[in-house]
């Protein structure tokens, strides 16, 4: 079985810009890069789990997404890391978008789509962690059994702390969560 470092997308890897799905803006942010680069050799895989409702909310397509995803993977490899997954969660409970307009289990803070990366690419869970920058990501992160790092890049603004929203580890900057992850 294989490990792997779950990441979110918004606020953790790149700047969040709300419902953004132009290339050209995406910002890595700092030791992103660098950290990934780590992590991989070490022998992580490295999959995006990202909620992304502007699907649902009609914001845009599942196509813009996906060439989203192309050039976001590309920009990636340019710098010498190479995604193994991309899962997002198209729906939203309050959808404007009536096919996306769904009580999923695949939005984190459920943890559906890291039980399917799972599932597809064989990863053993436990010995696995999530990188996320509010505690919705936590708490998916902590339901599917994995180590969880709460990156506190302002992302988090309400702070509804319970038990299953509970870090392993929290750090402010990307370059701390790596070292988390290699000396854990
Ligand atoms: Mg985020
Ligand atoms: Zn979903």
């Amino acid at each position: 079985m294989q490990k792997a470092v779950f990441v979110d997308k918004d606020g953790t890897l790149i700047s969040d810009i709300p419902y953004n799905i132009d290339p050209e803006k995406i910002k890595f942010l700092p030791y992103v890069i660098k950290s990934l680069k780590e992590i991989q050799k070490a022998g992580f895989k490295i999959i995006v789990i990202t909620n992304q409702s502007g699907v649902a909310r009609g914001y845009f397509s599942q196509d813009q997404l996906e060439s989203f995803r192309v050039q976001f993977s590309n920009k990636l490899l340019q710098n010498g890391v190479s995604l193994d997954g991309f899962y997002y969660c198209p729906h939203y409970p309050k959808a404007s978008v009536k096919k996306f307009e769904s009580k999923c289990v695949c939005r984190k803070p459920l943890p559906g789509l890291i039980f399917k990366a799972a599932e597809k690419q064989d990863i053993n869970l436990s010995e696995s962690f999530l990188i996320g920058d509010i505690l919705d990501d936590i708490e998916a992160g902590n339901r599917a059994g994995c180590k969880t790092i709460l990156l506190d890049s302002g992302g988090e603004k309400n702070w509804n702390i319970s038990y299953l929203r509970l870090p392993d580890y929290l750090t402010k900057n990307f370059k701390d969560a790596a070292e988390y992850v290699l000396h854990e």
